[in-house]
């Protein structure tokens, strides 16, 4: 399976691909995760991208269309991968459909996660990521049990520098303008499919696995 992930931020996407790569076995390539390292380890790239990041606009095209063909390349995405949070732009999803061409292994889907627009703020206001296990959970939907302490492995909660009031605005802005074009995008191709993102996480994962025969 070689799959893109659309959704706005606050879908899920993350979530679901998590869920996916424990059971297909496959790895995820997350582009905010491959920025938010470079930011963290202070690398050149990570200093061009933070401006960027913190305003929640997007990182240039070339920058990111680089990365991503970089990571593809490597001998884990053989049995196929999934990727979330790229492409966010249409000369994005033109250079990695390019780039899948010249592979001979073009995309086999893409899954749209849908949200209406009222539930993604409280949803991005209220994520907390573990820092050790990048396990994901919400104060106001799925706390954890102890505050600011993963139940999984007990490292440390934190709240992405993105996830404030006034970025996620930007964020969802970004969004509609460049990257729900995108839905219309993999129509096109006849690879599309839309799940409903909200209910329950499991249930949400049943019918993506349905859907992807996964
Ligand atoms: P995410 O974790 O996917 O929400 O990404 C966090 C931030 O990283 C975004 O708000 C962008 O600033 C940047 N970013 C991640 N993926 C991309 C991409 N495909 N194109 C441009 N910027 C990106």
């Amino acid at each position: 399976m070689r799959l893109v992930l659309l959704g706005a931020p606050g879908a899920g996407k993350g979530t679901q691909a998590m869920k996916l790569i424990d059971k297909c076995g496959i790895p995820q390539i997350s582009t905010g995760d491959i920025l938010r390292k470079a930011v963290a380890d202070g690398t050149p790239l990570g200093k061009e991208a933070k401006s960027y990041m913190d305003s929640g606009g997007l990182v240039p095209d070339t920058v990111v269309i680089g990365l991503v063909k970089e990571r593809l390349a490597q001998d884990d995405c053989e049995k196929g991968y999934i990727l979330d949070g790229f492409p966010r732009t249409t000369p994005q999803a033109e250079a990695l459909d390019a780039e899948l061409a010249s592979m001979n292994t073009p995309l086999t889907d893409a899954l749209s996660v849908d949200v209406p627009m009222d539930d993604l703020m409280k949803r991005l206001t209220g994520r907390r990521t573990c820092k050790a296990c990048k396990q994901m959970y919400n104060v106001h939907f799925s706390a954890p049990q102890k505050e600011g302490v993963c139940d999984k492995c007990g490292g440390e909660l934190m709240q992405r520098d993105d996830d404030k009031e006034d970025t996620i605005k930007n964020r969802l802005e970004v969004y509609q303008k460049s990257t729900a074009p995108l839905i219309d995008y993999y129509k096109g191709k006849g690879i599309l499919k839309s799940v409903e993102g909200t209910g329950s996480i499991d249930d949400i994962f049943n019918k993506v696995c349905s859907m992807l025969n996964a």
